[in-house]
């Protein structure tokens, strides 16, 4: 049984809400593509993330080619779980061996992503997901500062990229257009690599640190 559902982005809006929307699912590839072409991190924690990425491109051009609920919950779920793994990554980062914090954090971060998920299933809340996920995002820039600050990391630049990222697909929901539905193109290209190229960064930063204590 389908879901009740409904949601489009500015692309389908613009053709009276008709899927498919062409632009927005053929370049959601190009977020699969990107640990293929950047490469894969190491470290597992990171490594997941590359996994969540390749799939996300794919649950992604579902989403836009069908607009139905399973795509919508392939596309988010993947998003979800990428997040999760980045805080528990950035965890291990921040305390290194001290597992204790690690653990009674990344506990939190286990809860919430059960309630993020759980939530997430239920389609009269469909419209919270961006807040809800800005909110969970909002936890790993704050690690990705306080990891950077520690260990003296650049960061500033591969937020930014995805910060434009995110802007593009603000403005092209909220002053939907035929000029501004390329936003959510221009989200699909910057917002995932900013944090791609960062996390590649991490996961070298990582296994340095380890090979510095053996
Ligand atoms: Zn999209």
């Amino acid at each position: 049984m389908e879901n009740e559902f409904k949601h489009n982005f500015c692309e389908s809006r613009l053709q009276n809400n008709e899927g498919p929307e062409l632009w927005n699912s053929y370049t959601s590839l190009v977020i699969s593509a990107f640990p293929f072409l950047i490469g894969f991190p190491k470290s597992s924690m990171f490594y997941n993330i590359a996994c969540m990425l390749s799939i996300n491109g794919f649950a992604s051009f579902h989403y836009h080619y069908y607009l139905n609920w399973y795509g919508k919950q392939a596309d988010e779920i993947t998003m979800i779980l990428s997040n999760y793994y980045g805080i528990w990554g950035l965890l291990r980062m921040y305390y290194f061996y001290d597992k204790k914090p690690i653990n009674w954090y990344n506990g939190w971060n286990s809860a919430f992503m059960v309630f993020f998920l759980v939530t997430n299933t239920i389609s009269k809340y469909d419209k919270l997901f961006p807040n809800i996920f800005l909110l969970y995002l909002a936890v790993t820039i704050y690690l990705i500062y306080k990891v950077s600050t520690k260990y003296n990391y650049k960061y500033k630049r591969y937020l930014l990229t995805s910060a434009v990222g995110g802007a593009c697909w603000v403005i092209s929901e909220v002053y939907c257009n035929e000029t501004t539905k390329y936003g959510h193109v221009v989200w699909h290209f910057m917002f995932p690599l900013g944090f791609y190229q960062l996390i590649m960064k991490f996961d070298q930063h990582y296994r340095d640190m380890k090979d510095a204590i053996l």
